[in-house]
C-alpha cells in the first residue's frame, strides 16, 4: 500500500505513513535486512544504477525499511522528502558538504548543540567555510550579520538546555531574502509541537536516537526538506557513506507510531514538574517553554504546539548543590540523553559545555548550578519524590557545609 493521502492528521501519518507491504501481506513493518538487490536483467541494472529507474540498488544508499522511515518523516514534518543519516551529526555534515562550498559563510545560532559548533568551527572551517556564531534570541544581530557570501542559517528552536527560542518566520524572511537556507533542527519538539518547513524554514534535521527513537535505543538522524535538496544530501550519502542502517530505521519507524502520545505525555509531566519547582523557595530559576513566566512566550505561543520535556534550572547552593542533588536521584538516570521514556539529568557545566572557559560558560547562561532534566514516562508522582528527596539531600548539604 503506497501512503498518498494527504488528508490524514499527524497522529495518523505517524503510525501510517511510508507503509508498504514487501512480503506476504505482512501487517507491521518488516525489517529487511539485505545489502543488495537483485535486477530482472542487465538493462535494468543499468537503470536503477544511473538513477533513471527508481529502485533498491545497495544498502549504502537504498533499503526499503530505510525509505518507509524517511516517507514518514517527510509526511509528519510536511516535506517533500526526506533522507535518513547514521547520526545527527552525519545529517548535519552531509548538508553541509551538500549544500555548501569554499567562501560560503554561515550563520549558526549560539547554544546549539556543542558538537554542531565543533562541525563548523574546526572541520569545515578548514575547507574556507567561515562561520559566525549569533545569540539565537537577537534578531537584529543576524539581519547585521548576513552577507553576500551567507549561504545558511542554522538554528535549533528550543535551544537546550536554557530553552531559548530562534524566531523561525523571522530568520527564514532573512535567509529568503539574502538567497540563503535556514536550517531547524526540529530535536527537541518534533514535529507533533513544531512544523519549521511551514514557517517558512528550508530543511529540517533531526537527532533521531533522541525522542523520535524515544526509548534510547539507537543513534541515527533525518532531514527533511524539498526534493531538490534531499537529493543533493542524498548523492553526498551515496558517496561518504553515512547512510542509516536498517535496523535502526526500522526501531525508528516502530517508535514513530507513539511520537505522538509520548510528546503529549512527556510534555504534560515536563509542566507539572516545571510548575512543582517554580513552588519551591530552593530552586532559583526554571527554564521551560511551557512556562507562563518564559521571556519569550509570545513567540513559543506562535510557533510551538507543545512543550517537550525538556528543562532545566538553578539551585539555590551553587554547583556544590546541583552535583549533591544529581548524586542523590535515585530513580531519575545521570545521563547526557535527552528523549527517552527514563528520565535523565545532567549537569551541563561539567559535561555538555564543560569544554567551554568559565567566560564563555557564564555568556551562554551556563551556570555553575544549572541542572538539566529530560522528563521520562514514569509516573509523575515517583519523578516528583525522587526530585523532593535529592533536593533535600541538597539542601542539607549546604547547610551541612558538605
Ligand atoms: C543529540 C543532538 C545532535 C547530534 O545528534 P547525534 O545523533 O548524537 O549525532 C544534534 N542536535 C541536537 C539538538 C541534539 O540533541
Amino acid at each position: 500500500m503506497e501512503w498518498q493521502d494527504p488528508s490524514y492528521r499527524p497522529a495518523t501519518d505517524a503510525v501510517r505513513a511510508g507503509q508498504h507491504q514487501f512480503v506476504d501481506d505482512q501487517h507491521s513493518e518488516a525489517l529487511v535486512l539485505t545489502s543488495s538487490y537483485t535486477f530482472d536483467d542487465a538493462h535494468d541494472a543499468a537503470e536503477k544504477f544511473a538513477e533513471r529507474r527508481p529502485g533498491n540498488v545497495y544498502v549504502r544508499f537504498t533499503n526499503p525499511t530505510v525509505r518507509a522511515f524517511e516517507e514518514r518523516i517527510a509526511a509528519l514534518e510536511g516535506a517533500q522528502d526526506a533522507v535518513g543519516t547514521s547520526s545527527g551529526m552525519a545529517a548535519y555534515m552531509a548538508i553541509s558538504l551538500a549544500l555548501l562550498r569554499q567562501g560560503d559563510h554561515v550563520l549558526l545560532a549560539e547554544g546549539v548543540f556543542g558538537t554542531t559548533t565543533t562541525l563548523y568551527l574546526k572541520y569545515l572551517q578548514k575547507f574556507g567555510i567561515a562561520t559566525t556564531i549569533l545569540k539565537v534570541t537577537d534578531n537584529a544581530a543576524w539581519s547585521s550579520a548576513i552577507r553576500a557570501e551567507t549561504k545558511m542559517l542554522l538554528v535549533e528552536s528550543p535551544t537546550n538546555p536554557l530553552m531559548q527560542i530562534a524566531d523561525v518566520r523571522f530568520l527564514a524572511q532573512l535567509s529568503r531574502s539574502h538567497g540563503a537556507l535556514l536550517v531547524v533542527d526540529n530535536t527537541v519538539c518534533t514535529p507533533i509541537f513544531q512544523l519549521p518547513l511551514a514557517m517558512g524554514a528550508d530543511m529540517v534535521v533531526h537527532s533521531a536516537g533522541k525522542y523520535i527513537d524515544g526509548q534510547g535505543r539507537c543513534g541515527g538522524g533525518v532531514v527533511a526538506g524539498d526534493a531538490g535538496a534531499i537529493s543533493a544530501v542524498r548523492g553526498v550519502l551515496r558517496v561518504t557513506g553515512p547512510s542509516l542502517s536498517p535496523f535502526n530505521a526500522w526501531i525508528f519507524l516502530k517508535s514513530l507510531e507513539t511520537l505522538p502520545i509520548r510528546m503529549y505525555a512527556h510534555s504534560a509531566r515536563a509542566g507539572e514538574v516545571s510548575r512543582w519547582l517554580q513552588s519551591r523557595d530552593d530552586i532559583e530559576a526554571v527554564h521551560f517553554c511551557g512556562s507562563p513566566a518564559h521571556p519569550q512566550a509570545g513567540l513559543i505561543a506562535a510557533q510551538q504546539s507543545g512543550h517537550g520535556g525538556l528543562l532545566s534550572f538553578e539551585l539555590a547552593g551553587g554547583k556544590r548543590a546541583a552535583w549533591e542533588f544529581i548524586n542523590s536521584l535515585r530513580l531519575v538516570s545521570i545521563t547526557t540523553n535527552i528523549g527517552d521514556t527514563k528520565s535523565m539529568v545532567t549537569h551541563p557545566a561539567t559535561t555538555t559545555h564543560g569544554r567551554l572557559t568559565e567566560e564563555g560558560k557564564l555568556a551562554a547562561g551556563i551556570k555553575p548550578n544549572l541542572v538539566r532534566l529530560s522528563v521520562g514516562l514514569e509516573d509523575l508522582r515517583d519523578i516528583v519524590d525522587d526530585l523532593d528527596q535529592a533536593l533535600a539531600a541538597a539542601r542539607g548539604a549546604r547547610y551541612a557545609g558538605v
